[in-house]
This record gives structure tokens, sequence and C-alpha cells, in this order.
């Protein structure tokens, strides 16, 4: 079976046991989900940085965005289109859609997710 960047057994798309936003997507953790497709999932962070601060994901495991816009490139334009929905639903009129991917760029979940952060003035560059 070939192997992620970490040594892990690369089963990319598939639930992983030991994944948090797996565990969302199966609802054996709780999360207030504010918008759900057939292939997505928008929930509020647990610890938000912003009057809005919502992370829309995938379904399917992928580790980062990139490996997800390699594998899956309709799935990558789905979870777009869904920040663009969550910031409709959310009145956003400026937000921001953050995808950090690695752990250089402060990724501390391995399943790709993108952050709609907005509701407050936000600064450029971010840190
Ligand atoms: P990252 O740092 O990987 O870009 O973003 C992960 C995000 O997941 C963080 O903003 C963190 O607050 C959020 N998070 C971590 N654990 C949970 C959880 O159990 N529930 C929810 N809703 N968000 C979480």
């Amino acid at each position: 079976m070939p192997q992620d960047l970490y040594g892990r057994n690369d089963m990319a798309g598939e639930p992983q046991d030991d994944c948090l936003f797996c565990k969302i997507v199966a609802g054996q953790i709780p999360a207030t989900i504010v918008r759900e497709t057939d292939t997505t999932l928008a929930f509020r962070d647990i610890n938000p940085q912003a009057p809005t601060h919502v992370l829309v994901i995938p379904k399917a495991h992928y580790e980062t965005a990139a490996a997800l816009a390699a594998a899956e490139p309709q799935l990558a334009a789905d979870v777009l289109g869904a920040t663009q929905a969550v910031a409709e639903d959310e009145k956003l009129e400026s937000y921001r859609t953050v995808f950090n991917t690695g752990s250089g760029a402060g990724q501390t979940v391995w399943h790709a997710h993108a952050h709609v952060i907005g509701g407050r003035g936000l600064h450029w560059p971010p840190g």
C-alpha cells in the first residue's frame, strides 16, 4: 500500500479512525453544523477567531487541501463553493477563506478544511 508523507498508509478518501473531522462527519463527535451537502460539511470552529469562524470540509478524508485538489478537483471545488454559501448565509460582505497546509502554516488537524472567517476587520498580511 502506498504511504503518505508521514509514513502512514495512504487511505486517501477513506474515513480514518483517528481523524477528528471524520468523527464529526460520522456524528461520533458533536459539532454545530451550519451547512451540509452530499459531499461537504460546514460547522463552527470550537475556538473561534472572529464572530464568524466556520470550518468547511470534504466528507471524504484527505489530509491537506493540496492532496484533495490533486486527487478530486471537483470535490475541492465543492468545498470552495460551500465556503461562498456559508459566507452568504452568515451575511458576510468581507471575509477570509484560509486553507492552512502543513504544520509550518499552522495546520493542526490533518483532514482538509477551509476556515471561513469574518464579522470583524481582518489585517493583511496574516501572521
Ligand atoms: P488548522 O489549525 O488545522 O488550520 O485548523 C483546525 C481548526 O480546528 C482549529 O481552528 C481548531 O480550533 C478547530 N478544532 C479543533 N478541534 C475541534 C473540534 O473538536 N471541534 C471543532 N468544531 N473545531 C475544532
